[in-house]
């Protein structure tokens, strides 16, 4: 939202797409911090514009929370952690809305430049279950682009890797209610999410999720209105990439069957083609071959 910004970064990217004769074009990172990157950056952006433009829902916000964190020692057992934070996410809706509206507001006015030019318009969205709290909305979002690669990594522990993702809330989660141990911490994202999480936090950093996540995810996205014709390219790990993740054959073999066997037209193997062990790429290849 930062005024004389957006003008000058659209200037350079429309100054970009002229330096070739481009095919189309692929947006990443439209969206606010991840809880990978803490507390306090998820709660941003509170610059003089953001407060200015969003009329004062993010000031407001910032008192809530600032009230809620500020209670310390309030007992309150595990139990009762989901619905809190339904509530509170209930509350602070208009500010999720101000999020959501500032993301696709930009990525409006630069996939208005992009449709100029006839490209093809791809982004990268967060996993449905995380999408929201990034300030990206799959319905909103999808209005301004032709297709969609949603990020459901299920093996990655870094940023929009659902491991790292979940690992970072359920920090977060402990740091908020010192009573509550790792185990409880992934009970109440389970019951927030719908997804199936490991028992410890070091078992979520060394495996991973597990791949009936990746079809919780996809389902999601599926119930989502998406206004019809955007496509989607669901994306997952294909490389040989450590610490970060390091999916074998068989993985991404199994990601590729659980894709085609829900109906996708295509795919998205992430990341670097050149990360990419030449294994995996046969993986692929075997499975298309018989399918
Ligand atoms: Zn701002």
């Amino acid at each position: 939202n930062r005024v004389g910004g957006e003008e000058r970064f659209l200037e350079l990217f429309e100054e970009t797409l002229d330096l070739a004769d481009f095919a189309g074009v692929f947006f990443d990172r439209i969206r606010f911090p991840s809880p990978a990157n803490g507390l306090k950056e998820i709660l941003t952006c509170v610059c003089d514009d953001c407060l200015e433009r969003s009329g004062g829902v993010i000031e407001s916000l910032r008192g809530d929370l600032q009230r809620l964190l500020k209670e310390p020692g309030k007992a309150v057992g595990v139990e009762a952690m989901p619905g809190i934070l339904r509530e509170l996410f209930a509350s602070i809706e208009e500010a999720i809305i101000f999020r959501t509206t500032s993301v696709s507001a930009l990525l409006a006015d630069y996939a208005r430049a992009a449709r100029k030019r006839n490209l093809d318009i791809g982004i990268d969205l967060f996993p449905p279950s995380l999408a929201r709290l990034v300030g990206q909305d799959y319905t909103e979002l999808s209005r301004h682009v032709d297709w969609i690669k949603p990020m459901i990594y299920c093996k990655t522990m870094g940023p929009a890797g659902l491991p790292m993702e979940l690992l970072s809330l359920a920090k977060i989660l402990r740091e908020l209610n010192g009573n509550i141990s790792e185990r409880d911490s992934l009970w109440v994202l389970e019951q927030l999410t719908g997804l199936d999480l490991p028992e410890s936090f070091g078992e979520l950093a060394s495996k991973g999720l597990t791949l009936d996540n990746y079809d919780r995810e996809l389902e999601k996205l599926e119930s989502l209105d998406r206004g019809g014709a955007v496509r989607i390219y669901p994306g997952f790990e294909a490389v040989a990439f450590p610490p970060v993740c390091s999916v074998d054959p068989a993985i991404v073999g199994e990601y590729v069957r659980r894709t085609l066997n829900r109906g996708y037209r295509g795919f998205t193997l992430s990341w670097d083609i050149r990360q990419i062990p030449p294994a995996n790429l046969e993986a692929v290849g075997d499975f298309l071959a018989g399918w």
